[in-house]
Protein backbone atom coordinates (compact mmCIF):
# COMPACT_ATOMS: atom_id res chain seq x y z
CA UNK A 1 0.00 0.00 0.00
CA UNK A 2 1.36 3.46 -0.97
CA UNK A 3 0.60 6.81 1.81
CA UNK A 4 0.09 8.19 -1.71
CA UNK A 5 -3.60 9.13 -1.37
CA UNK A 6 -4.42 9.13 -5.15
CA UNK A 7 -2.31 5.67 -5.79
CA UNK A 8 -4.28 3.85 -2.74
CA UNK A 9 -7.21 5.09 -4.20
CA UNK A 10 -7.74 6.30 -1.21
CA UNK A 11 -8.69 10.37 -1.74
CA UNK A 12 -11.95 11.14 0.65
CA UNK A 13 -15.43 11.66 -1.11
CA UNK A 14 -14.66 15.54 0.77
CA UNK A 15 -12.19 15.76 -2.21
CA UNK A 16 -14.79 14.87 -4.64
CA UNK A 17 -17.63 17.22 -3.05
CA UNK A 18 -15.09 20.25 -3.40
CA UNK A 19 -14.17 19.92 -7.72
CA UNK A 20 -16.15 21.94 -9.99
CA UNK A 21 -18.63 19.81 -11.43
CA UNK A 22 -21.93 19.00 -14.07
CA UNK A 23 -24.89 16.82 -14.10
CA UNK A 24 -25.95 16.73 -17.25
CA UNK A 25 -28.27 13.51 -16.71
CA UNK A 26 -30.67 13.93 -13.61
CA UNK A 27 -34.29 13.28 -13.86
CA UNK A 28 -36.36 15.20 -11.45
CA UNK A 29 -38.82 12.84 -10.17
CA UNK A 30 -36.21 10.63 -9.26
CA UNK A 31 -34.30 13.50 -7.59
CA UNK A 32 -36.67 14.66 -4.80
CA UNK A 33 -35.98 14.61 -1.28
CA UNK A 34 -37.47 11.68 0.63
CA UNK A 35 -38.89 13.44 2.91
CA UNK A 36 -40.19 16.68 0.68
CA UNK A 37 -42.46 12.96 -0.81
CA UNK A 38 -43.47 12.66 2.82
CA UNK A 39 -44.18 16.43 3.40
CA UNK A 40 -46.20 16.63 -0.18
CA UNK A 41 -48.17 13.60 0.52
CA UNK A 42 -48.99 14.54 4.21
CA UNK A 43 -50.11 17.97 3.16
CA UNK A 44 -52.16 17.27 -0.17
CA UNK A 45 -53.56 14.23 1.49
CA UNK A 46 -51.69 11.46 -0.82
CA UNK A 47 -51.72 8.18 -0.36
CA UNK A 48 -47.90 6.52 0.37
CA UNK A 49 -46.96 2.88 0.93
CA UNK A 50 -45.22 4.60 4.10
CA UNK A 51 -45.33 7.67 5.98
CA UNK A 52 -41.69 7.39 7.84
CA UNK A 53 -38.42 7.82 6.06
CA UNK A 54 -36.56 4.60 6.39
CA UNK A 55 -39.62 2.31 5.92
CA UNK A 56 -40.51 4.24 2.44
CA UNK A 57 -36.67 3.73 1.70
CA UNK A 58 -37.16 0.49 1.96
CA UNK A 59 -40.54 0.18 -0.02
CA UNK A 60 -39.18 2.30 -2.96
CA UNK A 61 -36.01 0.18 -3.30
CA UNK A 62 -33.63 3.41 -3.02
CA UNK A 63 -29.87 2.57 -3.79
CA UNK A 64 -30.85 -1.00 -4.03
CA UNK A 65 -30.02 -3.13 -7.42
CA UNK A 66 -33.68 -4.01 -8.70
CA UNK A 67 -32.21 -6.36 -11.98
CA UNK A 68 -34.06 -4.18 -15.09
CA UNK A 69 -34.73 -1.35 -15.65
CA UNK A 70 -38.27 -2.05 -15.51
CA UNK A 71 -38.53 -2.70 -11.78
CA UNK A 72 -36.26 0.25 -11.11
CA UNK A 73 -38.92 2.46 -12.61
CA UNK A 74 -41.50 1.77 -10.55
CA UNK A 75 -39.85 3.90 -7.72
CA UNK A 76 -41.09 6.74 -10.37
CA UNK A 77 -44.70 5.71 -9.36
CA UNK A 78 -44.38 6.88 -6.11
CA UNK A 79 -42.46 10.08 -6.46
CA UNK A 80 -45.21 11.18 -9.19
CA UNK A 81 -48.18 11.15 -7.35
CA UNK A 82 -46.99 14.22 -5.28
CA UNK A 83 -45.49 15.49 -8.42
CA UNK A 84 -49.20 17.36 -9.52
CA UNK A 85 -49.00 20.68 -8.14
CA UNK A 86 -47.15 24.30 -9.30
CA UNK A 87 -45.89 24.80 -5.41
CA UNK A 88 -44.78 20.49 -5.34
CA UNK A 89 -42.75 21.16 -8.75
CA UNK A 90 -41.19 24.43 -8.18
CA UNK A 91 -40.09 23.20 -4.47
CA UNK A 92 -38.78 20.13 -5.45
CA UNK A 93 -36.72 21.85 -8.69
CA UNK A 94 -35.60 24.64 -6.26
CA UNK A 95 -34.69 21.35 -3.61
CA UNK A 96 -33.00 19.84 -6.87
CA UNK A 97 -30.64 22.25 -7.52
CA UNK A 98 -29.84 23.26 -4.40
CA UNK A 99 -28.55 19.75 -3.38
CA UNK A 100 -26.67 20.06 -6.57
CA UNK A 101 -24.97 23.45 -5.60
CA UNK A 102 -24.07 21.97 -2.38
CA UNK A 103 -21.65 19.61 -3.94
CA UNK A 104 -20.89 22.07 -6.01
CA UNK A 105 -22.18 21.49 -9.40
CA UNK A 106 -22.00 24.24 -11.39
CA UNK A 107 -24.26 23.41 -14.13
CA UNK A 108 -27.04 21.00 -14.61
CA UNK A 109 -28.96 19.80 -16.94
CA UNK A 110 -32.86 18.56 -15.35
CA UNK A 111 -35.16 16.31 -17.62
CA UNK A 112 -38.58 15.11 -17.00
CA UNK A 113 -41.65 14.99 -18.65
CA UNK A 114 -44.43 17.08 -18.49
CA UNK A 115 -47.30 14.81 -19.75
CA UNK A 116 -46.28 13.08 -16.28
CA UNK A 117 -47.64 15.43 -14.22
CA UNK A 118 -51.03 16.55 -15.83
CA UNK A 119 -52.73 13.82 -13.49
CA UNK A 120 -54.82 16.78 -11.22
CA UNK A 121 -55.76 19.02 -14.36
CA UNK A 122 -52.28 21.07 -14.93
CA UNK A 123 -51.68 22.62 -17.97
CA UNK A 124 -48.71 21.37 -20.01
CA UNK A 125 -47.21 24.86 -19.79
CA UNK A 126 -48.01 25.45 -16.13
CA UNK A 127 -45.77 22.14 -15.65
CA UNK A 128 -42.55 23.73 -17.73
CA UNK A 129 -42.67 27.27 -15.85
CA UNK A 130 -43.70 26.02 -12.32
CA UNK A 131 -39.77 24.00 -12.94
CA UNK A 132 -38.39 26.72 -14.99
CA UNK A 133 -39.38 28.81 -11.64
CA UNK A 134 -37.93 26.91 -9.08
CA UNK A 135 -34.78 26.85 -10.87
CA UNK A 136 -34.52 30.17 -11.45
CA UNK A 137 -35.33 30.54 -7.74
CA UNK A 138 -32.82 28.68 -7.15
CA UNK A 139 -30.02 30.40 -9.55
CA UNK A 140 -30.59 33.61 -7.88
CA UNK A 141 -30.37 32.35 -4.57
CA UNK A 142 -27.12 30.04 -4.70
CA UNK A 143 -25.83 30.73 -8.62
CA UNK A 144 -25.81 27.47 -9.06
CA UNK A 145 -27.11 27.58 -13.90
CA UNK A 146 -29.72 25.07 -14.70
CA UNK A 147 -31.68 24.47 -17.20
CA UNK A 148 -34.01 21.68 -18.95
CA UNK A 149 -34.68 18.65 -21.19
CA UNK A 150 -37.77 17.73 -21.70
CA UNK A 151 -38.81 14.25 -22.46
CA UNK A 152 -40.84 11.78 -24.88
CA UNK A 153 -41.28 8.63 -22.99
CA UNK A 154 -40.75 5.68 -25.13
CA UNK A 155 -43.56 3.17 -23.68
CA UNK A 156 -46.19 5.48 -24.10
CA UNK A 157 -47.12 6.83 -27.75
CA UNK A 158 -44.83 8.39 -30.09
CA UNK A 159 -48.16 11.16 -30.51
CA UNK A 160 -47.39 12.20 -26.71
CA UNK A 161 -43.56 12.27 -27.55
CA UNK A 162 -44.22 14.38 -30.38
CA UNK A 163 -46.48 17.03 -27.98
CA UNK A 164 -43.57 16.95 -25.62
CA UNK A 165 -41.71 17.94 -28.52
CA UNK A 166 -44.06 21.26 -29.66
CA UNK A 167 -43.49 22.11 -26.01
CA UNK A 168 -39.91 22.43 -26.18
CA UNK A 169 -39.88 24.31 -29.28
CA UNK A 170 -41.92 26.56 -27.29
CA UNK A 171 -39.65 27.07 -24.50
CA UNK A 172 -36.66 26.96 -26.74
CA UNK A 173 -34.29 30.06 -25.43
CA UNK A 174 -36.39 30.27 -22.17
CA UNK A 175 -34.80 27.59 -20.19
CA UNK A 176 -35.15 24.31 -22.20
CA UNK A 177 -32.33 23.16 -24.05
CA UNK A 178 -33.04 19.80 -25.02
CA UNK A 179 -35.14 16.89 -25.85
CA UNK A 180 -34.78 13.50 -24.81
CA UNK A 181 -36.09 10.10 -24.98
CA UNK A 182 -36.73 7.95 -21.80
CA UNK A 183 -38.80 4.77 -20.59
CA UNK A 184 -38.28 1.56 -20.71
CA UNK A 185 -36.12 0.57 -24.14
CA UNK A 186 -36.80 -2.93 -24.21
CA UNK A 187 -39.80 -3.54 -27.08
CA UNK A 188 -39.86 0.18 -27.59
CA UNK A 189 -37.69 1.29 -30.27
CA UNK A 190 -36.59 4.93 -30.57
CA UNK A 191 -37.41 5.08 -34.27
CA UNK A 192 -41.17 5.03 -33.83
CA UNK A 193 -40.24 8.11 -32.11
CA UNK A 194 -38.80 10.13 -34.79
CA UNK A 195 -41.70 12.37 -35.65
CA UNK A 196 -40.67 14.19 -32.76
CA UNK A 197 -36.90 14.25 -33.56
CA UNK A 198 -37.62 15.77 -36.86
CA UNK A 199 -39.77 18.69 -35.17
CA UNK A 200 -37.00 19.48 -32.52
CA UNK A 201 -34.22 18.89 -34.87
CA UNK A 202 -35.70 21.11 -37.53
CA UNK A 203 -36.05 23.80 -34.65
CA UNK A 204 -32.14 23.33 -34.14
CA UNK A 205 -32.58 21.89 -30.61
CA UNK A 206 -30.29 19.51 -29.03
CA UNK A 207 -31.54 16.40 -28.32
CA UNK A 208 -29.74 12.90 -26.39
CA UNK A 209 -31.40 9.94 -26.02
CA UNK A 210 -31.27 6.78 -23.78
CA UNK A 211 -29.82 4.04 -25.53
CA UNK A 212 -27.86 0.96 -24.65
CA UNK A 213 -28.90 0.40 -21.24
CA UNK A 214 -31.79 -1.60 -21.73
CA UNK A 215 -30.95 -3.03 -25.45
CA UNK A 216 -27.62 -3.41 -27.46
CA UNK A 217 -26.17 -1.28 -29.81
CA UNK A 218 -28.65 -1.46 -32.80
CA UNK A 219 -30.33 0.84 -30.04
CA UNK A 220 -27.65 3.63 -30.14
CA UNK A 221 -27.28 3.54 -33.75
CA UNK A 222 -30.89 3.73 -34.03
CA UNK A 223 -30.89 7.18 -31.61
CA UNK A 224 -28.00 8.40 -33.67
CA UNK A 225 -28.85 7.60 -37.48
CA UNK A 226 -32.80 7.61 -37.47
CA UNK A 227 -33.00 10.28 -34.51
CA UNK A 228 -30.12 12.45 -34.62
CA UNK A 229 -28.90 12.52 -31.10
CA UNK A 230 -26.33 14.85 -30.35
CA UNK A 231 -25.47 12.84 -27.28
CA UNK A 232 -26.12 9.24 -25.75
CA UNK A 233 -27.88 8.53 -22.07
CA UNK A 234 -25.90 5.47 -20.86
CA UNK A 235 -24.39 3.14 -23.69
CA UNK A 236 -23.13 0.80 -21.37
CA UNK A 237 -23.73 -1.76 -24.12
CA UNK A 238 -21.72 0.28 -26.76
CA UNK A 239 -18.96 -1.75 -25.95
CA UNK A 240 -20.46 -4.83 -28.05
CA UNK A 241 -20.09 -2.92 -31.21
CA UNK A 242 -16.67 -1.52 -32.10
CA UNK A 243 -17.72 -0.41 -35.04
CA UNK A 244 -20.19 2.02 -33.43
CA UNK A 245 -18.06 2.84 -30.76
CA UNK A 246 -15.52 4.25 -33.30
CA UNK A 247 -18.04 6.26 -34.72
CA UNK A 248 -19.30 7.94 -31.37
CA UNK A 249 -15.47 8.29 -30.74
CA UNK A 250 -14.63 10.11 -34.03
CA UNK A 251 -17.90 12.45 -34.03
CA UNK A 252 -16.94 13.56 -30.32
CA UNK A 253 -20.64 12.33 -29.26
CA UNK A 254 -20.96 12.67 -25.30
CA UNK A 255 -22.19 9.36 -23.17
CA UNK A 256 -24.37 10.13 -20.18
CA UNK A 257 -22.75 7.86 -18.14
CA UNK A 258 -24.28 6.86 -14.90
CA UNK A 259 -22.77 4.35 -13.32
CA UNK A 260 -24.55 3.36 -9.73
CA UNK A 261 -27.96 3.53 -11.73
CA UNK A 262 -26.92 1.39 -14.16
CA UNK A 263 -25.84 -1.39 -11.41
CA UNK A 264 -29.38 -0.94 -10.16
CA UNK A 265 -31.09 -1.52 -13.35
CA UNK A 266 -29.00 -4.56 -14.82
CA UNK A 267 -27.05 -2.68 -17.28
CA UNK A 268 -24.05 -3.46 -15.82
CA UNK A 269 -22.99 -6.26 -13.03
CA UNK A 270 -21.27 -3.95 -10.67
CA UNK A 271 -19.52 -0.86 -10.79
CA UNK A 272 -15.71 -2.09 -11.35
CA UNK A 273 -17.18 -3.85 -14.75
CA UNK A 274 -18.71 -0.80 -15.76
CA UNK A 275 -17.29 0.10 -19.37
CA UNK A 276 -16.65 3.56 -18.11
CA UNK A 277 -12.87 2.79 -18.01
CA UNK A 278 -13.00 1.56 -21.32
CA UNK A 279 -14.13 4.26 -23.13
CA UNK A 280 -12.29 6.35 -21.49
CA UNK A 281 -9.10 4.64 -22.24
CA UNK A 282 -10.15 4.66 -25.84
CA UNK A 283 -10.60 8.66 -26.17
CA UNK A 284 -14.61 8.58 -25.54
CA UNK A 285 -16.21 12.08 -24.50
CA UNK A 286 -17.74 10.52 -21.35
CA UNK A 287 -19.18 12.45 -18.55
CA UNK A 288 -20.15 11.14 -15.18
CA UNK A 289 -23.51 12.06 -13.92
CA UNK A 290 -26.38 10.92 -10.71
CA UNK A 291 -29.27 9.62 -12.83
CA UNK A 292 -31.85 9.78 -10.11
CA UNK A 293 -30.42 11.40 -6.38
CA UNK A 294 -32.79 9.98 -4.52
CA UNK A 295 -33.75 5.94 -6.85
CA UNK A 296 -30.26 5.83 -6.90
CA UNK A 297 -29.37 7.53 -3.82
CA UNK A 298 -26.29 8.93 -5.02
CA UNK A 299 -24.74 12.50 -5.77
CA UNK A 300 -22.43 13.43 -8.71
CA UNK A 301 -19.22 13.65 -5.87
CA UNK A 302 -20.08 9.75 -4.90
CA UNK A 303 -19.97 8.87 -8.79
CA UNK A 304 -16.77 10.21 -9.64
CA UNK A 305 -15.08 9.03 -6.32
CA UNK A 306 -16.90 5.40 -7.31
CA UNK A 307 -14.73 5.99 -10.57
CA UNK A 308 -11.82 6.88 -8.17
CA UNK A 309 -12.24 4.20 -5.99
CA UNK A 310 -13.73 1.41 -7.53
CA UNK A 311 -12.81 1.69 -11.62
CA UNK A 312 -8.93 2.62 -10.87
CA UNK A 313 -9.59 6.30 -12.32
CA UNK A 314 -6.52 8.96 -11.13
CA UNK A 315 -7.23 12.29 -10.57
CA UNK A 316 -6.17 13.65 -14.03
CA UNK A 317 -8.78 11.27 -15.17
CA UNK A 318 -11.57 12.64 -13.05
CA UNK A 319 -10.74 15.92 -14.25
CA UNK A 320 -10.97 15.28 -17.71
CA UNK A 321 -14.53 13.36 -17.44
CA UNK A 322 -15.61 16.80 -15.80
CA UNK A 323 -13.91 18.83 -18.38
CA UNK A 324 -16.07 16.82 -20.68
CA UNK A 325 -18.88 17.37 -19.01
CA UNK A 326 -18.64 21.11 -19.39
CA UNK A 327 -17.95 20.72 -23.01
CA UNK A 328 -21.19 18.75 -23.50
CA UNK A 329 -23.61 20.65 -22.07
CA UNK A 330 -26.12 22.09 -24.89
CA UNK A 331 -24.86 25.35 -24.16
CA UNK A 332 -23.93 27.67 -27.11
CA UNK A 333 -20.37 27.23 -28.07
CA UNK A 334 -19.11 31.10 -26.69
CA UNK A 335 -20.43 30.49 -23.20
CA UNK A 336 -19.07 26.34 -22.72
CA UNK A 337 -15.67 28.23 -24.05
CA UNK A 338 -16.42 30.43 -20.70
CA UNK A 339 -17.45 27.56 -18.83
CA UNK A 340 -14.37 25.90 -19.38
CA UNK A 341 -11.52 28.60 -18.99
CA UNK A 342 -13.23 29.13 -15.34
CA UNK A 343 -12.95 25.41 -14.45
CA UNK A 344 -9.85 24.66 -15.66
CA UNK A 345 -8.48 26.98 -14.34
CA UNK A 346 -10.13 25.75 -10.44
CA UNK A 347 -9.37 22.50 -11.12
CA UNK A 348 -5.56 23.11 -10.93
CA UNK A 349 -5.96 24.06 -7.39
CA UNK A 350 -7.16 20.48 -6.53
CA UNK A 351 -3.42 17.72 -6.50
CA UNK A 352 -3.21 14.67 -6.55
CA UNK A 353 -1.96 14.81 -3.22
CA UNK A 354 -5.42 15.49 -1.55
CA UNK A 355 -4.69 18.70 -1.10
CA UNK A 356 -6.45 21.39 -2.20
CA UNK A 357 -5.11 25.34 -3.12
CA UNK A 358 -7.56 28.40 -1.60
CA UNK A 359 -9.02 30.12 -4.41
CA UNK A 360 -7.52 33.42 -5.36
CA UNK A 361 -10.29 35.26 -5.41
CA UNK A 362 -13.99 34.93 -6.42
CA UNK A 363 -14.55 33.62 -9.60
CA UNK A 364 -15.86 36.38 -11.73
CA UNK A 365 -19.58 36.21 -13.16
CA UNK A 366 -19.91 34.51 -16.32
CA UNK A 367 -21.03 38.66 -17.80
CA UNK A 368 -23.69 39.03 -20.51
CA UNK A 369 -24.79 35.30 -19.76
CA UNK A 370 -28.54 34.71 -19.97
CA UNK A 371 -29.13 32.00 -17.76
CA UNK A 372 -30.84 29.70 -20.46
CA UNK A 373 -27.77 30.02 -22.40
CA UNK A 374 -29.45 32.01 -25.42
CA UNK A 375 -28.00 33.87 -27.68
CA UNK A 376 -28.69 37.77 -26.96
CA UNK A 377 -30.25 39.47 -29.48
CA UNK A 378 -31.23 36.52 -31.30
CA UNK A 379 -34.76 36.19 -32.23
CA UNK A 380 -35.93 33.15 -30.85
CA UNK A 381 -37.65 31.94 -34.45
CA UNK A 382 -39.51 28.44 -34.10
CA UNK A 383 -40.59 26.52 -36.89
CA UNK A 384 -43.70 24.20 -35.70
CA UNK A 385 -44.99 22.83 -38.81
CA UNK A 386 -43.55 19.51 -39.73
CA UNK A 387 -43.45 18.85 -43.41
ZN1 LIG B 1 -31.97 8.51 -17.21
Amino acid sequence: MSDHPELSGKLPLEFFRQLPKTDLHVHLDGSLRLETIIDLARSHRVELPAYEPPELRRVMNLGQNCGSLVEYLKAFDITLRVLQTEEALSRVAYELAEDAARENVRYMEVRYSPMLHTRLGLRLTSVVEAVLSGLRAAHDALGIESNVILCGIRNISPESSLEMAELAVAYKGRGVVGYDLAGAEYDHPAKHHKAAFQLVRQNNINCTIHAGEAYGPESIAQALHVCGAHRIGHGCRLREDGDLLHYINDHRIPLECCPSSNVQTGAVRDLASHPLKLYQSLGLRVTVNTDNRLVTDTTVSQELWHCHTRMGFGLKEIKSIIVAGFKSAFLPFHIKQAYLRRVTEDLERFSADGSIRAASAAPPALEGVPRDGSRPGAPATVEKAVN
